[in-house]
């Protein structure tokens, strides 16, 4: 036991590991710290009714699982848009940022999701509201963050002209040689990010980056321990990228079979991220594209493509992790659309809602620097687990929006969920 904190014990319940083991009986999960001692029988050791050193949870007729993972969740982008707030391109104070993005992560966190992958946002915001979370200065997922995007002439996020370049609150990063992205990894590995984002072009129309540039970024970035992931739509910049050997692709929907043939030889794996697309198509569909801004039919090509491409990489034994962008824009709010992915792998991509599970959680560990820590319920691993009242296996939609949750744990600590403690965080609704 560590700090005085009493031993957990969660009994009974049905429990979905994580392994992909199907769905069994619980007896008992004991937790000792922020790591689980045992799963199986309850220990002769572990008196019940000891309850000043003991706590239980039961859990019958109730789901046990890992905590969700989301493997593509932008948290300093500017949005949730706030009433009053000085108007710019995304977020214009680093400061004003770092507050906003500290109150988002925590309804991340207290909708199920207990890590995420951050795979770019403003200044070092997302470095300053991990460390927080580690620190113990505040509640929140675990977080693995990239820092701005490395991007050239006409990437995605390149949306100023040349004698503007990629202004401080930019998400972007311009870098237009090899030597300048190096320096770029060291300057975010400097400031503390896990990893490195590199982003092609937005919808895969040209590919902007060179194999040779995308390999300088991993070299320099695998010797300072850093990871890379690159945002590529198109078939030409998720071949390079496969071949330079970055750590994921995020999205590669446009990838001939040739391209992945060379990711499944490489071995990383994908984070296809539909939600977005998804959000976006049922939006559009309802208000109009004019009032979106956003061109459906290029959304809906995108949709269908991931579609293909889950089961084509599914076949060649490519490894797809679980992604949604939450984040990225209005229409993505925290909490809600996390375990989306989820359903859309079942509905759309070929998996069963048990491999759905197992994607979100242990595959998905990799996403966020963790494998074989969180993702998995198993003795001597990191306590992150949540508790739902309906069958996931049975309908993979219950995981969505924290609308099912009895429990949150995360750390071994049972998150206070109540609306009386929301209350008291930075969390206040009134402000959106
Ligand atoms: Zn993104």
């Amino acid at each position: 036991m560590t700090g005085g904190q009493k031993t957990l014990v969660i009994r009974n319940g049905n429990l979905i590991d994580g392994s992909g083991h199907p769905t069994a009986r619980n007896d008992a999960i004991v937790i000792e710290g922020n790591r689980i001692k045992s799963v199986g029988a309850l220990p002769g050791d572990i008196q019940l009714a000891d309850r000043a050193n003991v706590e239980v949870l039961d859990a019958a007729g109730q789901w046990i699982m890992p905590g969700l993972i989301d493997a593509h969740c932008h948290v300093s982008y500017g949005y949730p848009l706030i009433k009053g707030e000085g108007k710019g391109k995304g977020t214009t104070r680093p400061e004003f940022s770092t507050l906003k993005s500290a109150r988002s992560v925590q309804k991340v966190l207290r909708s199920g999701v207990t890590s995420i992958s951050v795979p770019g946002g403003t200044w070092f915001t997302d470095v300053g509201v991990r460390d927080a979370i580690r620190l113990g200065l505040m509640e929140g997922p675990r977080m693995y963050v990239a820092g701005r995007m490395i991007v050239t002439y006409g990437c995605i996020e390149d949306d100023e002209p040349s004698w503007e370049g990629t202004p401080d609150h930019s998400i972007g990063k311009l870098c237009n040689t090899s030597d300048e992205m190096v320096t770029e990894v060291r300057r975010q590995g400097k400031h503390g990010v896990n990893f490195i984002k590199m982003a092609d072009s937005r919808s895969g129309e040209s590919q902007m980056l060179a194999r040779e540039e995308i390999a300088a970024v991993v070299g320099e970035a695998h010797r300072r321990n850093l990871r890379v992931g690159i945002h590529s739509r198109g078939a030409g910049s998720t071949r390079a990228a496969a071949e330079a050997g970055v750590d994921w692709i995020i999205h590669a929907d446009l990838a001939t079979e040739a391209d992945l043939e060379a990711v499944a030889r490489a071995g990383m794996p994908i984070i296809p991220t539909a939600t977005f697309l998804a959000i976006v198509i049922e939006l559009g569909n309802k208000v109009g594209q004019e009032q979106i801004q956003i061109d459906i039919n290029r959304m809906k090509r995108h949709y269908d493509a991931l579609g293909v491409l889950m089961h084509k990489a599914r076949e060649m034994g490519i490894k797809l992790l679980v992604g949604t962008d939450t984040g990225n824009n209005s229409f993505t709010p925290y909490g809600e659309n996390h375990a989306k992915e989820l359903e859309i792998f079942v509905k759309h991509g070929g998996f069963s809602p048990m491999e759905a599970i197992v994607a979100a959680t242990r595959h998905n560990a990799y996403a966020v620097g963790l494998e074989g820590e969180v993702g998995e319920i198993a003795a001597g691993r990191l306590a992150d687990i949540i508790v739902v009242n309906k069958d996931p296996i049975a309908d993979i939609t219950v995981l969505q929006g924290g609308r099912n949750l009895s429990w949150v744990i995360k750390d071994g600590k049972i998150i206070d969920r109540s609306p009386e403690r929301n209350a008291m965080l930075i969390f206040q609704e009134a402000a959106e």
